[in-house]
């Protein structure tokens, strides 16, 4: 088995041990074509079984997993367009990964081809003066909290600090400012994409204007983004938050629901994150509450009122935290384990724009009896993230690709809420895997019936990879889409996330 590092021109090779034959006759035409091409000091090509190889294709969710035979980690953005020269010349499929955190089923239809590893282009630059940032596609989000808040600036991120930033933004990006800033596809100013072909466009409001449309919400398909620069903002509030976790026994189930109901449409500055779980001390279902203010903790409280009133609660903790640390902090400090690289993580999502209270506590009762029945599952969740919306919705729907900002086209002004089940067990194979999914299209078909759409839509970067394109693009922005599939990536060389068709209807 070879790893080849890139030394300038002169190239290194590691032979380290065999591998079967079949893979063997493949790395050795795949690395004699490898050396044709010109690398930068530092790119690395890595092969099935090398600690290099492990390295630059470990994702965070082995469920449904891509598989690779070879790994190409460019250390400069041109070899991120000789690797696609390359993939294509060998006739391999290829897939770029970013903080390698897809949950998509879709991206298990990537057998045994290129992994183009993103994580050395990992550059942050803040430009105080345009009151941007602009980051490789290697970033994680908790890469950039902290020197951004040291500048005296923010951004809007998911809620997890090992996400890639690119590759959340290219579907929508959704978290605990979209109140305040919308998207993080919204903060989006411009990016370089390497296209199929190899050629590098830059894409903007100015530049190539439809594929930056496209790109907005929809960019796994149209090929590799190299860089990205997106807008800042000054600290809301001096970057102060509060946030409140609370353990909510299932006999208070109803009401807690009530209350958040109640309380839509949410504030700008407050998101309730609500999570089924199973409690093994007590052996029964409860709810984490997550409720996180931007602002100090006085009018946080009273934010959240609605909520606290229905104390007390078994576990009530109130912290007051900096904007860098928060991610890390709120929600019961999940996020470290949340991150845990090579888990199973089986996950249905959907959105809903109306809050059924019955519905919610029906699915609750639905976790329950499945906890109840299946205790290799009890490690599952059903996650509610309910985020205020008025930035999302500031921003004209037809502005960009991301097809589900219109919630008050459906009355009221809800919100849009995001959930999601992650269905979880430990064990490759482990039979309670078809449980675990006849359980997440159950409780997603409840929830959807409910939701204020009239059928099943889902965030793309939530979707499972069963649901039509209708459900994750809409079908208002499919043909634009697909006219862009076809002019950008006719031969659909990037297949393997929620492919676009390039003709539609
Ligand atoms: C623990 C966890 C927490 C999450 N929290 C949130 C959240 O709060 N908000 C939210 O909106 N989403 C969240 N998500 C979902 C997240 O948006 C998606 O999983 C997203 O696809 C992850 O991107 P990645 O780069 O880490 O993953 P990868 O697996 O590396 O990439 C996913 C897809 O994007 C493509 N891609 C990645 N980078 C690029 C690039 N530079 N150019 C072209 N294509 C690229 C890949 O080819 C692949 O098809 C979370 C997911 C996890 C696992």
């Amino acid at each position: 088995m070879r790893v080849i590092h890139f030394s300038g021109l002169a190239i290194l090779a590691l032979v380290r041990s065999s591998v079967a034959a079949a893979v063997q006759s493949n790395e050795s035409s795949f690395s004699a074509d490898a050396a044709r091409y010109r690398w930068a000091p530092g790119t690395v090509i890595s092969y099935k079984g090398s600690p290099d190889f492990r390295q630059a294709t470990e994702r965070w969710d082995i469920y449904k997993p891509p598989t690779y035979s070879v790994a190409i980690t460019p250390a400069v953005e041109a070899d991120v367009a000789t690797a696609v020269k390359l993939a294509r010349q060998q006739k391999v499929p290829l897939l770029a990964t970013g903080g390698r955190h897809g949950i998509s089923t879709t991206l298990a239809k990537m057998q045994g081809g290129v992994a183009i590893d993103l994580s050395k282009l990992n550059s942050i630059s803040i430009d105080k003066k345009a009151v941007t940032i602009t980051v490789g596609p290697g970033v994680r989000f908790g890469d950039v909290y902290e020197p951004l808040y040291k500048a005296g600036f923010q951004i809007q991120t998911g809620t997890a600090t090992c996400p890639g930033m690119i590759g959340v933004t290219l579907g929508g990006g959704i978290g605990r400012l979209d109140g305040l800033q919308g998207l993080v596809l919204d903060a989006l100013v411009s990016a370089r994409i390497v296209l199929a072909n190899g050629t590098l466009l830059e894409v903007s409001k100015t530049s190539n204007p439809d594929l930056f449309w496209g790109v907005q919400g929809a960019g796994q398909n149209f090929g590799v983004v190299t860089s990205a620069t997106y807008k800042v903002q000054p600290l809301y509030k001096g970057g102060i938050w509060t946030s409140v976790d609370l353990i909510v026994p299932i006999e208070k189930n109803l009401s807690y629901f009530k209350a958040v109901s109640g309380m839509l449409p949410m504030p700008a500055d407050l998101t309730v994150q609500t999570t089924a779980v199973y409690n093994t001390t007590l052996k029964r279902t409860q709810l984490l509450s997550s409720l996180v203010y931007a602002g100090p903790k006085e009018a946080g409280l009273k934010a959240m009122a609605p909520i606290l009133n229905l104390g007390p609660f078994p576990f009530q903790n109130v912290s007051t935290l900096a904007l860098d640390k928060l991610n890390e902090n709120a929600m019961f400090q999940a996020n470290a384990a949340i991150c845990v690289k090579q888990q199973i993580f089986d996950v249905y999502g959907f959105n809903l724009k109306t809050f059924d209270v019955p519905t919610m506590v029906s699915v609750v009762r639905k976790m329950s009896d499945f906890f109840d029945t299946q205790p290799a599952a009890r490690k599952s969740a059903l996650l509610l993230e309910t985020w205020p919306n008025q930035a999302v919705m500031a921003v004209p729907d037809d502005a960009t690709a991301y097809p589900w900002r219109d919630a008050t086209t459906y009355g009221r002004g809800l919100i849009e809420e995001i959930r999601q089940i992650e269905l979880r067990w430990d064990t490759p194979g482990d039979p309670v895997e078809a449980a675990a999914n006849s359980l997440g299209r159950d409780v997603r078909a409840a929830l959807a019936a409910t939701s204020g759409y009239g059928n099943l839509t889902v965030y793309v970067n939530y979707a499972w990879g069963d649901e039509s394109l209708e459900s994750i693009y809409g079908a208002k922005k499919l043909p634009r889409l697909a006219r862009l599939k076809a002019q950008y990536d006719p031969s659909n060389v990037f297949q393997f996330y929620h492919a676009l068709p390039t003709s539609y209807p």
